[in-house]
């Protein structure tokens, strides 16, 4: 399944939200199965539905072990990276927890070959239903808070290139040559990120 890419207006549209009866239909599970094998095929750690061309408040998040085993450790750690199971969430409402933003390289499966450090929130609370339309309170912190982050935003027809520090942007490719694994703030030295734009 091919995903939205940037310069759809599906991506720029807020999310319709779903009832705990219309969560319960084959439609809207048979929807929340096809982000789970989107996702997966990609392979990506949290899926959208406008990015599969769906304007409504669903997404579907899993960041498995295995997307961990070439990362080094030390990287793992100061990211706030552990795996987490495969889950939905519906009608999120995102709270930000206070606290300095973090600042990494983050990426979109809706904008291929591109990558930007992005500042999120260490520390996040959302409230939500989940695929069988029950509230859920999630407590996140590290990567999976950036995760959730990312992925309400597109429910909100936000997406990371609005709030990158935009002198970052950079083909993946060259992020994987130069940037990959370094120390944030060597990166926005050499990118001359405190420079005046
Ligand atoms: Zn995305």
């Amino acid at each position: 399944m091919d995903i939205v890419q940037v310069g759809e207006a599906v991506l720029r549209g807020k999310s319709k939200l779903l009832t705990r009866d219309e969560i319960l239909t084959p439609p809207i599970q048979e929807l929340i199965t096809r982000m789970r094998d989107a996702m997966r095929n990609a392979p990506g750690v949290g899926l959208a539905a406008p990015q599969i061309g769906v304007p409504l408040s669903v997404a579907v998040i899993e960041d498995k072990p295995e997307y961990m085993k070439d990362i080094p450790e030390a990287v793992l750690t100061s990211r706030g990276r552990r795996p987490v199971p495969f889950h939905v969430v519906i009608n999120p409402v995102l709270t930000l927890h206070p606290g300095t933003a973090v600042e990494f390289f983050e990426g979109c499966l809706s904008l291929a070959g591109f990558t930007a450090i992005v500042p999120r929130a260490q520390e996040v609370r959302v409230e939500c239903l989940d695929q069988h339309g029950e509230p859920q309170v999630i407590e996140a912190s590290g990567w999976y808070a950036r995760i959730l982050q990312h992925e309400i935003d597109h429910l909100n027809g936000t997406l990371y290139i609005d709030r990158m520090l935009s002198r970052s942007f950079s083909s993946v490719e060259n992020h994987v040559r130069k940037w990959k694994d370094r120390p944030i703030e060597e990166v926005k030295r050499e990118l001359n990120l405190d420079v005046e734009s």
